[in-house]
């Protein structure tokens, strides 16, 4: 790493200590140069090389980071476990589909202490799964499909979580007008149902309790959406498959679940 540019120009910070000095000369002959001009022409063109150097040891540390990440799991993990992993090398067959949200406090492998080759995992902005339409999620409904038909999993578990971003914004976002983000709000609006649930049924509460209460909601909603996928469906009703529903709060440390085959009938 020492022989790479990168990091040789992030870690000894050359460039920058060489503008400064260039920035800090024509304040001294200034009656040469426009005080106006000079300065702020090269307090631009500092800054500009700051930034640069900052980005280039954030991008350092960044990858010192996962290497440092790789070795540990490597170490600690990989080479206890050589023959699980040869065993993974040859398929996988998890039990478990989890589907929970992006959100980096949350992590169902870290929370749930999976193994490897435990859980199929899909994450996503506040874990949604997008009712059966081969137009509109292909990326939840190929992982969905993947998992049931071929992996053959037997739970399907969507988790739900305390302080949930995605959620306060599906809470938040007014229900028309014009968007305010480019993505955002057509991903969460997949759960618009418990919204429309929650405010229908606890408008009385403050919305922070709205809020929490529509973290849970929003996971019955997309186990509702995964019943119509007819592969989730077929298991659910043949008994190969249990569809549940979970709820982390990491403000409290509890993890809830609950079942959601109960009411389900043939159609
Ligand atoms: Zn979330």
């Amino acid at each position: 790493m020492e022989s790479s540019t990168v990091a040789r120009i992030g870690r000894s910070g050359f460039y920058g200590t060489e503008i400064r000095h260039q920035y800090e000369m024509p304040r001294r002959i200034s009656s040469t140069v426009p005080i106006r001009q000079a300065p702020n022409h090269l307090s631009t063109a500092a800054k500009r090389v700051q930034t640069i150097t900052s980005e280039l040891q954030v991008a350092v540390d960044a990858i010192e980071r996962v290497k440092n990440g790789f070795k540990n799991f490597k170490s600690e993990v990989y080479e206890k476990e050589k023959e699980l992993i040869s065993k993974l090398a040859k398929g996988q067959s998890p039990k478990f589909m989890v589907v929970a949200c992006a959100d980096s406090r949350v992590c169902p492998t870290h929370i749930l202490n999976f193994n490897l080759g435990e859980a199929f995992v899909i994450r996503n902005v506040a874990n949604m799964v997008a009712p059966y339409e081969k137009s509109g999620y292909p990326g939840v409904g190929s992982a969905v499909e993947y998992a049931v038909l071929h992996l053959k999993v037997e739970n399907i578990m969507v988790i739900g979580h305390s302080c949930c971003g995605g959620i306060n914004a599906l809470m938040s976002f007014p229900d028309d007008g014009p968007k305010q983000t480019a993505f955002i709000e057509d991903w969460i609006k997949i759960g618009q149902e418990a919204k429309f649930r929650v405010k229908k049924l606890h408008a009385d509460l403050p919305f922070d309790q709205q809020v929490t209460l529509c973290e849970k909601e929003a996971v019955n909603v997309s186990l509702e959406n995964l019943l119509t996928y007819p592969f989730v469906r077929e298991g659910v009703l043949k008994g190969t498959l249990a569809l549940q529903g979970g709820y982390y709060n990491f403000v409290d440390g509890t993890f809830d679940t609950w079942s959601f085959n109960d009411s389900l009938t043939p159609a």
